[in-house]
């Protein structure tokens, strides 16, 4: 059986705490031999850790996502160093920028709050891409409705980390000026939507080698499970529609999406 990795999922979220051991064993049987386990602020991010340490093919992505910033401190660069400093982190994020839901869209709130609140989320984003460079990790990035925004605030990263936009969901042309900045994309279940043809021209156009495979459970189940909770072991039938659209075997997707990967979080030198 191809192996492949689940490069993102929330394992910490509750949908998962019931029967987090079988959700582990399920993806292990479906050949899904690592799962990278996101934070998305300190606390999840503590836990992401602990998985880590308890899964043996578990691994943590430590970082406050950009929709929950309101709630994050001003600066939590001390934090984000001591978190990656811990075994088994891979990466930090998911961090970026997401002007989907702006506080506006609410009663009470200004278009005065949607300018605090991109740029509380450019401030964090930036503290990411700070201490990534610092200490030699690469950044897990959710964009939402912003696209050059945040590949403006990666930009003078970019010598120095990688980003991996998580959850791609854009055209051709912007997933080539994110390869060209020596970043990478990743596809979820939505390769697999009826609706998505957008997603997969996208990624019949990005070389093997420059993409990798997620889940983002427990939201994004593929077919036949749309709408139902996802899971890490469903990313074999995002790699079964992922392989049809690159028109390669799933041996060889399995062969590349895992050396991307491996080169992008290097996980046998975070033991
Ligand atoms: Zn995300
Ligand atoms: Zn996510």
């Amino acid at each position: 059986m191809p192996a492949f990795y689940d490069t993102h999922a929330h394992l910490t979220y509750p949908d998962f705490a019931s029967e987090l051991p079988q959700v582990v064993a399920r993806a292990e049987n479906a050949g899904i031999q690592r799962i990278i386990s996101i934070g998305t602020d300190l606390e999840s991010s503590r836990r992401a850790i602990a998985l880590a340490q308890q899964f043996p093919n578990v691994y943590a992505v430590v970082g406050w996502h950009p929709s929950d910033v309101l709630e994050a401190p001003e600066d939590i660069r001390r934090e984000l160093r001591e978190l990656a400093a811990q075994p088994k982190v891979v990466a930090l994020g998911e961090t970026g920028l997401d002007y989907y839901r702006l506080p506006s869209r609410k009663p009470g709130f200004t278009e005065a709050d949607d300018e605090q609140y991109k740029q509380k989320q450019a401030d964090l984003f930036r503290q990411h891409l700070e201490v990534a460079a610092e200490v030699g990790l690469n950044c897990v990035i959710h964009q939402r409705e912003c696209f050059e925004e945040t590949l403006a605030a990666l930009e003078p990263y970019a010598q120095r980390v990688r980003g991996v936009f998580h959850c791609f969901a854009n055209d051709t042309p912007a997933m080539q000026r994110i390869l060209a900045l020596g970043s990478l994309v990743s596809f979820t279940g939505i390769l697999t939507f009826k609706n998505g043809q957008n997603i997969r021209d996208t990624l019949s156009a990005t070389p093997l080698g420059q993409f990798m495979l997620e889940t983002d459970s427990p939201f994004l189940a593929p077919v036949p499970y749309r709408g139902k909770r996802c899971e890490p072991a469903y990313v074999k039938e995002i790699s079964e529609v992922a392989a049809q659209v690159k028109g390669c075997s799933l041996e060889e997707l399995s062969e590349a999406t895992c050396r991307t990967a491996e080169a992008f979080f290097r996980f046998e030198s975070r033991p």
